[in-house]
């Protein structure tokens, strides 16, 4: 068993990373396994060295030690840009330059109906989204952002499928988290109407979460992906992701999210529950956790 926990170095840990990093600490350890750190530093903006030091050190106090040097995704830029090539090789990529706004105006067209929220928010309209696929493709453009053809990534995966034994492009995962136990098999509209054409490589980044998230665990090895439950609808993605690029799937373990005593989910950015501040108003580690396991409402 491989598991990781895979920090963004873009604010400081709070409670509800720690309770996320043990899990997945803990279930390694308890079966003999790994478990690895990554640091998702894509967002060069947002990205501190200082910060990325401060989760190390949050994570060396909760007792949390990690086998291998950690991975750092701006050290991948290169794999990610392979994986762009081939996917846009593929004809499964277009490139678009609506900004939030022009999604927002097109959606509040009278015949678009309510607008659709999605893993990433509202759901793409496809105002870029070319009519044709004229083959070959052209060169893979270098501005705006690249955004996944759904509908055909849906028709290149059940081809792909005919051609393979048994059900290894089946687009389903096995979820053994608290929440949902079992196979999931999101139906085909699923892709197209409840995710629809997210964004794999922002302009500003070159990549996303999602690509980066696929390929990175693919390359650590990670068998076990254990996050929070509110990534469980991002999960199809990453699926879809695996089979067209022939990468294995690995198992999933969403948790439930830690909470604030008002019943809110923790933010990032809501520095006051802060592992920093725990550790500053003399916490001890244990307690922490022994609080948080009790209610999973951050104490
Ligand atoms: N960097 C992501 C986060 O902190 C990791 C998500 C994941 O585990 O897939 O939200
Ligand atoms: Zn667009």
């Amino acid at each position: 068993m491989i598991t990781r926990f895979a920090p963004s170095p873009t604010g400081p840990l709070h409670v509800g990373h720690a309770y996320s990093a043990w899990i997945a600490h803990d279930m390694a350890r308890a079966a003999g396994g790994q478990f690895l750190l990554r640091i998702e530093d894509i967002d060069r903006q947002r990205a501190k060295p200082a910060w990325e030091a401060q989760i190390l050190d949050d994570l060396a106090w909760l007792g949390i030690t990690w086998d291998t040097e950690p991975v750092r995704q701006s050290d991948r830029m290169d794999v990610y840009r392979t994986a762009l090539d081939v996917l846009w090789d593929k004809g499964l990529l277009y490139s678009c330059t609506c900004t939030r706004r022009d999604i927002a105006d097109a959606m509040g067209a009278p015949q678009e109906g309510a607008p659709m929220l999605g893993p990433d928010g509202l759901v793409y309209p496809g105002t870029c989204r070319p009519d044709t696929g004229a083959m070959p493709c052209p060169p893979r453009p270098t501005h705006g952002h690249l955004r996944l053809n759904m509908a055909r990534a849906l028709r290149a995966n059940d081809r792909m499928n005919r051609r393979r034994a048994e059900d290894a492009g089946t687009l389903q995962f096995l979820e053994v988290g608290a929440l949902h136990r079992g196979t999931v098999v999101p139906p085909p509209e699923a892709f197209t109407q409840r995710i629809g054409d997210v964004v794999l490589a922002r302009k500003d980044f070159g990549t996303s979460y999602h690509l980066s998230v696929v390929l990175d665990d693919a390359a650590q090895g990670v068998t076990h992906v254990v996050r929070g439950a509110d990534l469980f609808e991002a999960t199809p993605i990453h699926v879809m992701l695996q089979r067209l690029l022939g990468l294995s799937t690995p198992i999933y373990h969403h948790h439930d999210l830690v909470r604030d005593a008002a019943g809110k989910r923790l933010a990032k950015r809501d520095d006051a529950r802060s592992i920093a501040s725990y550790r500053q108003a003399g916490w001890r580690a244990d307690d922490l956790r022994a609080a948080l396991e009790r209610r999973l409402v951050a104490p």
